[in-house]
């Protein structure tokens, strides 16, 4: 009888705990919800709480038409209010009522009002999750349609949520770890410091390179996972409030100052020789006739193209400036603008030879037979050396750019490859300019390969990033906005095994 009171008493004291925490006063029967909505306090682990982000799944000339929502444990109807530190979430709960029942969701333009959130009411936050038109992403999503009727879907979860997969998006979960906390504390960083970067789409960040790549529960890994977890909460920091942190793949051998990339003057984005570089060689070809669509597309006023000269070169080799001769005039493309207009997938870094005639890709080269022209010293040819192609095609090689190998053993090399990368520029004026580059992106902050180098060499992820970024600290971005940390409850009668176990020590977070 006692045993079985105690039962009860257990029950329903689990209900009341499930009402407050997940439903809140208003979801209960009472004359006080009137009102219509109400805060939600949901409960998250330690560290989850807080801080959320909103991120474009598809947005602009992407946007659909219609989208598909799922979630199996149903929905949570609202809205976030923007206004408060941590953007609480408003329960609607007469459309929260209205969604009892339901798990899958049709929506086109014109059914909720823009920014209505729907949550998952799922109540494990490792597994809460929504499906958004067939993908699976993390704790909620949110409703925008645009001026033309169109939808942007818009993943909504916690910072943490996101930081475990745009790490895997943005490095190889591969990686070794200190490699991926780098990674890990660069994108939470860049992330706090770039809300409501798309605020006009609704949302904060867009799921492309463009800010960062994010796939949803896909991009997860175990690796991943630990490496965000392992630096939870913490941030770049300089003078006392979270850096803007860059990243990029390639270095080329020098990181680049800012604002000799865009124009701000980050204090903490000093360029460096990069010891830790690993090669990335890029070539390119671009007609006068791209190149002025290009233009065009990107403003400038344009005519036929004449001639295309580097005219202005960085003491590490970067090309500032490039000079273009056309029918109406000359145009200057400086710093970042060079690999902006000609496209950065295509033009890869700052760090380039420009020519009028194409690179032999040299890596690639099937080489069928040799013939030196003269032999003196050592091997080394002193005149210009054909080599026949697999083609049959003859390529004539220079002198600086001749290196004969033998098997691993490099038996001559001409005067390139003895001092790393050399850059040349010529005035080209034969319609097509071809590039040979190295390193891989806009070169300010931390390269990802290097990173990657660093961490092998058994560096720290805080050694690695204190060498890509000038006098920054690795802070709690909690403490630098004067909040309180989350209470990490532990138990007193368990001990630290416990860690794992999870729901009985997860405070509610009002959010
Ligand atoms: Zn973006």
């Amino acid at each position: 009888m006692v045993k079985h009171r105690a039962k009860t008493l257990a029950a329903l004291f689990f209900c009341l705990c499930l009402l407050s925490a997940f439903m809140a006063p208003s979801y209960a029967e009472g004359p006080e919800e009137t009102a219509g909505t109400e805060a939600v306090a949901i409960d998250y682990p330690p560290g989850m709480g807080g801080q959320w982000v909103r991120i474009g799944i598809q947005w602009g000339d992407a946007a659909v038409e219609s989208i598909d929502l799922y979630c199996g444990d149903g929905f949570y109807a609202g809205r976030i209010d923007r206004d408060t530190v941590n953007n609480t979430f408003v329960l609607d709960s007469a459309l929260t009522a209205e969604l009892e029942g339901v798990t899958s969701l049709s929506l086109k333009a014109g059914d909720y009002p823009n920014g209505t959130v729907f949550l998952s009411r799922g109540q494990d936050p490792e597994t809460r999750s929504v499906r958004i038109n067939g993908k699976n992403f993390r704790d909620g999503f949110i409703y925008f349609a645009n001026d033309a009727g169109k939808l942007h879907p818009i993943s909504y979860l916690t910072l943490e949520h996101y930081i475990w997969g745009v790490v895997g998006n943005e490095m190889g979960s591969y990686y070794p770890l200190e490699a991926l906390k780098a990674q890990a504390l660069t994108a939470r960083s860049y992330a706090l410091t770039h809300l409501n970067h798309h605020w006009s789409a609704g949302f904060d960040l867009c799921s492309s390179g463009d800010c960062q790549v994010y796939r949803g529960l896909s991009s997860e890994y175990e690796s991943t996972v630990r490496a965000s977890r392992e630096t939870e909460g913490q941030v770049i920091s300089y003078g006392g409030q979270i850096a803007s942190t860059f990243y990029y793949a390639a270095s080329g051998g020098y990181t680049m100052n800012s604002e000799d990339v865009w124009t701000a003057v980050l204090p903490y984005a000093r360029g460096k020789k990069d010891e830790y570089c690993s090669e990335y060689v890029w070539t390119a070809a671009i007609s006068f006739t791209e190149l002025k669509a290009r233009m065009q597309n990107y403003g400038y006023e344009v005519g036929d193209i004449q001639s295309v000269e580097v005219s202005r070169v960085l003491e590490n080799g970067a090309v500032n400036q490039i000079l273009v001769h056309h029918s109406l005039g000359d145009s200057t493309l400086t710093k970042n603008n060079v690999m902006s207009v000609m496209g950065g997938s295509t033009v890869k870094s700052q760090f380039f030879s420009l020519s009028g005639s194409p690179e032999v890709d040299y890596e690639n080269l099937s080489v069928a037979s040799i013939n030196m022209v003269s032999d003196s010293e050592a091997g080394r040819s002193k005149e210009p050396v054909y080599v026949l192609g697999a083609d049959g095609e003859p390529v004539l090689l220079e002198l600086s750019e001749l290196s004969i190998s033998s098997d691993s053993e490099t038996v001559a090399a001409g005067s390139g490859q003895d001092t790393g990368f050399s850059f040349s520029h010529e005035l080209v004026d034969s319609g097509t300019l071809y590039f040979k580059g190295i390193g891989y992106g806009h070169g300010v902050g931390l390269p990802q390969t290097s990173a990657r180098n660093m961490a092998d060499a058994g560096f720290s992820a805080v050694d690695i990033i204190n060498y890509y970024y000038t006098n920054v600290e690795i802070t709690s971005y909690r403490a630098l906005r004067g909040e309180a940390e989350p209470v990490q409850e532990t138990e007193p009668e368990q001990d630290a095994s416990s860690e794992t176990g999870g729901e009985s020590q997860t405070p509610a977070y009002e959010w």
